[in-house]
Parts: C-alpha cells; structure tokens; sequence
C-alpha cells in the first residue's frame, strides 16, 4: 500500500469513527471526502489542546468495550489530557518499542525506572522487553519505596543488563553510587546499556553518561500520547519509525510542511485504533534528514532541539537549552557526576556547577575552557561557579526519595521553570 493509501485509510477512518475529529475538520471546512493528497495537506492540526477539550474520552473512535487501558500524560498541573489504547494498539507499540537497537533478548535483566502512574512510558518498556524474553525488574519512579540505595542494590543483585529511565537518574545513580563507595563504571559489569527518554540529551552528555557507567545510551523520543516515535539503531543514530507514523516537518513562519528539515513534529499514526492520532503537533522543534545512517536503514534520521517555547536568540544565533548543555557537558568529559543549571540574562550565562565531593576540584580547573567554549560556539559570556556538593542536588536520602519531575535545567526568565529540583516540592 502506498503512502497516500494508508495516509487515506487512517482519516476516513478517523472521519467516520471519531466525532471529535469530523466536528474539528467539519468546522474549518476540509472535509477528506473525496480524498486527495491535497486534502490531507489541508486538515487542520491535531494540539495538545485537542486533547484537553477531548478529556475523557471525546477523541476515541472505537466502542469502550474495546478500550485495553487508559493513560494519560504527566499533568500534575492543569487539565488532564488521555490517551486511550485497544489491545491491537498496545500490541503494535510494544513491537516498535523492539525496534530500538539495544537489541533485548532472553538474556537480558531489564530495570524500568520511569513512572509507571499513567503515563505509558514504564508500560511500553516493560511488555516490550517480556516480549523479547527479558526479565523485567519493575523499579519505577522515585518513591519512598524506592530510593537510590534500593535501585543500586537491584542493579547489581539481579545483575541488571540495560536501564530504562531519564537520563538525569543515570547522573544520580553514579552520585550515589560514589557516596557508597562503588565506581559506576566497573562495579555494575552486567550493566550493558541504558534505554533512556524523558528529557533532552545531547551528544556530549550522551557521551558523558557512556563513559561514567562504561556502557552504550540508546536514546528513544515519544509520548505518552503517540508513544514511541523514534529511537536510536546499532550505530546509535536516533531514527523515525517512518514505517509506523506519516512525519511531516512544519515551518511555522512560512504555514508549509516538509518531509526533512527543521521546524516542528507532526505525527499522524498509521496503526492507532482507539484514538486516531492525525497531524498532531508534537511541540518539539526537530531536523529531520534523509538517513544517510551505516546501519542501512532507510528511516530518517531525527535530531530533537527541544520545545518550541524554549528557543532563544544571542546576537544572529538561535539556540536551544540543549545547546548550552552539550557545551557544558563536552567541557567536562570523564569528570565525577555534575549537575548544572543556568539563568540566561541577555548573552550572559550565569551557570552553577555542582559535583560530587572527589570530583570538585577538577571541575575548578575546568572552568576556564568551558567559558571560552560558551562564548566561541555559543556567543555567551559566562560567569560559571563551581557550588559545593549537596546546594542544589539535596544529599539528603529522605529527599532522594520523593517523587521527581523533569528538571529544567535552565532558565531563560520569561518562563517560570521549576528548575534543577529533584523533589516533588513545587
Ligand atoms: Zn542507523
């Protein structure tokens, strides 16, 4: 079946079965009958607004008694937003979820640590590694019932092969481990590699991470509303799963969509039966390339440059957080655990560094490369101070244990982050 076959199947179908959907089209007048490429290029965006006015269950195209469960995604703020899957739904997710190239298998121990509390995160990782015939170690988010003395105990009594979690827990998990007096990257030999989403990761911290624990990241990009949209192959490139989703790339000034390039993610799901996903604005500004990968693989590949909120401009350059990160962490390579955050105030950075405490004196000889790092690739001038363990990052193990949220890392001052806060408190 052609692409523009399949790309018709899935809005009649959404045009017949979901009123949501059929209102929405109805109302800004492009109805996909009769159905033309030109049509679809038409439809107007699905938004995360959608699903808010969609709440509970005012976007499922199929009858209840087909629905196999109900997520929904993070909202510990405002109006919730769900995502309703059939058991075909779930069925097909967990089979992409397997395309990832850390390569599961029978032999591998798998620890999920992302949250299982309705998002689908934990769930994705969890029936796709029973599925490849691994053991799962069912840890979950940060708890009471879970802190990081726990999770380093269950990493290496049940030889733990490949993590699943955010990056930043990988930087935790050394912190503590090096508080107990064991080195992340020789006292975990099962560790293999580490499946992690949740959060931006650039290169260098990529880079940094795999040197710290001595093992490969395999880094996946989704939500809980589309669930897995990509992840990286053998060679480590992060690639569209283009077999599953129609991608197009949408440059906002210019109100156009593209195959490749850069602007932001627009997913339509060529499988979802219970809520029909159809030209749905992710929110992430992405490169989208033609894959050029030594995997073969004829997917594209993707870079993800973060929220499209989160952009900001130093003289004629456009930049990311992501981009301050992987200058800070490419500084900083083969160092102890760092934490870092940042406040920009027009081009200047002022930046906290916070190591462990055998680590914090290299982090002072290292400051000055990193400043003229941010000013050459970046255009900032940076006032960078290296805080004592524990200023930031609570060293308490009470606190270790209270539920986490997304650390935001820097701060631009219009938007109010909760920034580098391990806690629940807010
Ligand atoms: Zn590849």
């Amino acid at each position: 079946m052609s692409e523009s076959e399949r790309l018709r199947e899935v809005v009649t179908r959404a045009y017949r079965h979901s009123p949501f959907l059929r209102a929405k089209w109805s109302a800004a007048g492009t109805v996909p009958q009769p159905w033309s490429e030109e049509v679809f290029a038409r439809l107007p965006f699905m938004t995360k607004d959608d699903l808010r006015r969609g709440y509970p269950d005012g976007l499922l195209a199929v009858d209840w008694r087909e629905v196999a469960v109900v997520h929904e995604s993070s909202g510990t703020t405002g109006q919730p937003t769900s995502s309703l899957f059939t058991a075909q739904d779930i069925d097909e997710w967990l089979d992409r979820m397997l395309l990832n190239g850390v390569g599961l298998g029978p032999e591998d121990v798998v620890l999920v640590k992302t949250p299982y509390s309705m998002l689908s995160t934990a769930h994705q990782m969890h029936g796709a590694a029973q599925r490849a015939g691994a053991a799962v170690v069912p840890a979950g988010n940060r708890t009471e019932l879970m802190p990081y003395s726990r999770v380093l105990r269950l990493l290496r009594d049940y030889r733990v092969s490949v993590a699943y979690c955010m990056p930043v827990e990988l930087m935790l998990f050394a912190r503590r481990a090096l508080a107990d007096g064991l080195r992340p990257g020789t006292d975990f030999p099962a560790l293999r590699a580490a499946v992690v989403n949740g959060e931006m990761l650039s290169p260098a911290k990529q880079r940094f991470l795999e040197e710290l624990w001595s093992i490969r990241l395999f880094p996946d990009y989704g939500s809980t509303e589309t669930t897995t949209l990509g992840g990286a192959c053998t060679f480590g490139t992060l690639h569209l799963w283009s077999d599953r989703f129609h991608f197009e790339v949408l440059d906002e000034a210019a109100g156009t969509c593209s195959a490749y390039g850069t602007g932001e993610l627009v997913v339509t799901s060529f499988h979802r039966q219970a809520m029909p996903i159809v030209r749905y604005r992710m929110g992430d500004v992405v490169t989208v390339s033609e894959s050029a990968c030594s995997c073969g693989s004829a997917r594209p590949q993707v870079r993800v440059h973060g929220r499209a909120a989160d952009r900001f401009r130093v003289g004629d350059r456009e930049l990311f957080p992501i981009d301050v990160e992987d200058t800070v962490y490419g500084a900083l390579l083969g160092c102890e655990p760092v934490f870092w955050t940042g406040a920009l105030d027009g081009n200047v950075l002022r930046l906290s560094l916070e190591g462990t405490d055998s680590g914090t004196a290299e982090l002072g000889r290292r400051t000055d490369a990193l400043t003229a790092e941010l000013a050459e690739r970046l255009g900032l001038r940076a006032d960078i101070r290296v805080v004592p363990p524990g200023t930031q990052m609570t060293l308490d193990r009470r606190a270790e244990q209270e539920a986490m949220f997304k650390p935001v890392y820097l701060h631009l001052g219009r938007a109010e982050g909760r920034g580098l806060e391990y806690t629940g408190s807010r």
